[in-house]
């Protein structure tokens, strides 16, 4: 027998799973939904031209020696400055320090090793619903973990009041994990006044914020704009920490490219002693990629547009949607398809409707009612609201 006879199978990734499903499926007009990747209008993964562009200044120019242990600093300087913005003060006094990660799900990670290593008593709050892996991330960390209240099923909007009651009674000095913009999974996000009232709470318990920022400039198209809430905390004089993914805005997918920032200080020293044992350094290669984009004012200005055009054709497919559902008579509200923001639109469907779609439509999403709205285009987003028309009434 093998030596490993006794390890029991792992349980399925519900979004590799899905996967899966839409790949067994042979019909022709099948649509996968369920995946976070951009698509072109013509279904198509992207690779934008900033990122070509840097890659033919990159090339032959590099060798391929090790970078240090917190990555490559210019990138780290630059990645800050796009989170927190060219006249950040706390950058300015070097009050922040950051360190180059493997994409969000690292920054995340080393954040959550980091608390359980220097804060073991500590429970981080999670927004309810989140991303899944939020929780495997902080569970692996041995983090112990609860939920505060954020989305509320009736309007399919902000619980603010529940987010704000939760955030009164957590323990003072609570670690508090916030989506920064564009909400996994719920496409929703709070305006930038109740950012403001969501700041002064939780400035006046003394908890700590931890912004994951996976999505800078998909949610309004303005890297600027969806920075706001990390901007507003700095103003109130937060010490915050924030992750950073290029996966989406650039999309550096697989390159792995992320950015951890925290307070400067010791912290710094403790993190790289994290990153050591478990990684060693993070890889070059899409580190130069970012670097040599927002190193540049032409390529940035690009990246902006480019960024900009992503977030446009996802805002367009939402109002084709709504219409589409409203044209073909539907009595159900669609309202929340169009006010929700950034890659998602948290459906409201229900599991049972979501097998429907699979099983006699050969759409697939995640059961939560999850669309990946980057999935859908021009062509395919009639025969969607058909479908999504015809399970729900
Ligand atoms: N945080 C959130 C909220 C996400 O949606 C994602 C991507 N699905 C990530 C972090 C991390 O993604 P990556 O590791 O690819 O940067």
């Amino acid at each position: 027998a093998s030596f490993w006879a006794k390890v029991p199978q792992a349980p399925k990734d519900p979004i590799l799973g899905i996967t899966e499903k839409f790949l067994a499926d042979e019909d022709p007009c099948k649509m996968n939904l369920g995946v976070g990747a951009y698509r072109t209008d013509q279904g198509k993964p992207v690779v934008l031209d900033c990122v070509r562009e840097a890659e033919k200044r990159i090339a032959g120019n590099f060798n391929m020696e090790y970078l240090p242990i917190g990555g490559l600093k210019e990138f780290n300087d630059l990645s800050v400055k796009l989170a927190y913005g060219d006249e950040c003060a706390a950058i300015a006094e070097a009050r922040v320090a950051s360190i180059q990660t493997l994409s969000g799900t690292g920054s995340c990670r080393l954040m959550a090793d980091f608390m359980h290593k220097f804060a073991p008593d500590a429970t981080v709050y999670i927004p309810s619903p989140t991303w899944a892996n939020h929780h495997n991330i902080w569970r692996d960390a041995n983090v112990a973990q609860t939920s505060f209240r954020y989305y509320k099923p009736s309007t399919r909007g902000l619980d603010f009041e529940g987010m704000i009651e939760d955030i009164q009674t957590a323990p003072s000095g609570s670690f508090f994990l916030l989506h920064a913009c564009a909400h996994n999974p719920t496409g929703v996000d709070p305006t930038s006044e109740q950012w403001s009232e969501i700041s002064a709470v939780m400035k006046e318990k003394g908890h700590f914020p931890f912004f994951d920022m996976a999505y800078q400039g998909f949610a309004s198209g303005d890297c600027v704009h969806d920075a706001r809430a990390i901007r507003i905390f700095l103003d109130d004089g937060h010490q915050l920490g924030c992750s950073q993914s290029y996966a989406k805005n650039m999309g550096l997918y697989g390159q792995r490219v992320g950015c951890l920032t925290f307070e400067a200080s010791a912290v710094e020293s403790q993190m790289k002693a994290i990153a050591r044992p478990m990684y060693s350094n993070p890889p070059v290669y899409g580190a130069r990629i970012v670097t040599t984009v927002l190193g540049d004012e032409e390529l940035k200005e690009l990246w902006y547009k480019e960024v900009k055009g992503m977030a446009d054709r996802i805002i367009h497919m939402r109002t084709l949607l709504r219409e589409n559902l409203e044209g073909i008579g539907s009595s159900l509200p669609w309202n929340h398809v169009t006010d929700q923001i950034g890659m998602f639109c948290f459906s409201g469907l229900t599991p049972e409707q979501v097998d429907e779609l699979a099983n006699d439509h050969h759409i697939y999403m995640t059961r939560n009612g999850r669309i990946s709205m980057a999935g859908v285009t021009s062509g395919t987003v009639g025969r969607l609201a058909e479908a999504m028309h015809k399970v729900t009434s």
